[in-house]
């Protein structure tokens, strides 16, 4: 089959590799005008390495990421230990697979690349799709081109255009979290590094999470409750002095923080589950 693909993230370009290596002829239609550096650090699971597997990728993926020994849970302030998951050899031992943390621009790095050595030019940059028609399996880009296929996978993200159109408008949820997200450069012995593996440091109505995404590079997440949320974007700067104040006397979290200078902000939102997930050949 012709399939189109909307959205090139990691489930738009997944999907794709995935039909790819079924032998479907594959176009996937992004609206930026490329796959730029965006996002921050992303834990996967070994569900999410098995899947990777499938597609083929997931020795690239454990290569480029990095393998926590340890998922720690701890107090934020006195840094006491409250939990420990083994991970490294013990999580191939229990789940069959790896627990990796990647920086998200490398994940989709590697599936562009694996998509890309199967069906050179599947991927259509700059093309934002207005509208489809599920029935006849067609897709009208902003700038009037009308791309046909047999099937149509929306993959467009949490506020996906494609959705709408097929099951009507409904907001995504605010969950009352917000998160900020700091890469950090940090050198050998630098008392700035938080403890190696997956640290998740937690207090009253937040917590923060901390691991390597790249020698030298930590991932910083800080998860605050905010009664309301109004503004929209995935890169919303972020107040480095606020970030500071919110976790103030938080030993290791402390002295990361002192280091970030822009901070980005996400609101995290959800959506209740699909009653259906197509309709007509979309
Ligand atoms: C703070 C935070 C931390 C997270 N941490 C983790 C983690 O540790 N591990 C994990 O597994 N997940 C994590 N997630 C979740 C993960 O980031 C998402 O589940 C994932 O990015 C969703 O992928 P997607 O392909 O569905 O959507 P997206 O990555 O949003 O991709 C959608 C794509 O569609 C494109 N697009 C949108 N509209 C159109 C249009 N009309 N036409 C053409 N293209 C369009 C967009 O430009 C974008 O490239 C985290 C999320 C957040 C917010």
């Amino acid at each position: 089959m012709r399939i189109l693909i909307i959205g090139a993230g990691i489930s738009g370009l997944a999907a794709a590799l995935a039909l790819a290596r079924k032998g479907h002829e594959v176009r996937v239609a992004e609206r930026a005008d490329g796959l730029h550096e965006v996002g921050a650090g992303l834990q996967l699971g070994p569900n999410a390495m098995r899947a990777l597997g499938e597609l083929g990728v997931a020795e690239a993926v454990a290569a480029a990421g990095q393998a926590p020994q340890a998922i720690t849970l701890r107090d934020g302030r006195s840094a006491r230990d409250i939990l420990k998951i083994p991970l490294g050899d013990a999580a191939l031992r229990r789940w069959g697979a790896r627990y990796v943390a990647v920086h998200r621009a490398d994940l989709v790095a590697i599936l562009h690349a694996a998509l890309e050595a199967l069906q050179p030019g599947a991927l259509v940059t700059g093309c934002a799709i207005e509208r489809i028609d599920a029935d006849r399996a067609e897709a009208m880009s902003a700038d009037g081109q009308t791309l046909r296929a047999d099937l149509i996978i929306g993959a467009d993200g949490i506020r996906s255009q494609v959705r709408a159109q097929l099951f009507g408008a409904d907001a995504a949820r605010f969950t009352g979290h917000v998160a900020w997200r700091a890469l950090v450069e940090v050198a050998k012995d630098d008392p700035a590094a938080p403890p190696a593996g997956v640290g998740a440091w937690l207090g009253p109505r937040r917590h923060a999470v901390t691991y390597r995404v790249r020698p030298g590079l930590v991932n910083f997440v800080g998860v605050i409750e905010q009664a309301d949320w109004r503004e929209e974007g995935w890169n919303l700067p972020g107040d480095p002095d606020r970030l500071r104040a919110a976790f103030a006397g938080w030993g290791a979290i402390t002295r990361l923080l002192a280091r970030v200078d822009q901070p980005l902000r996400w609101g995290l939102h959800d959506r209740k589950p699909m009653r259906a997930w197509h309709r007509g050949r979309a």
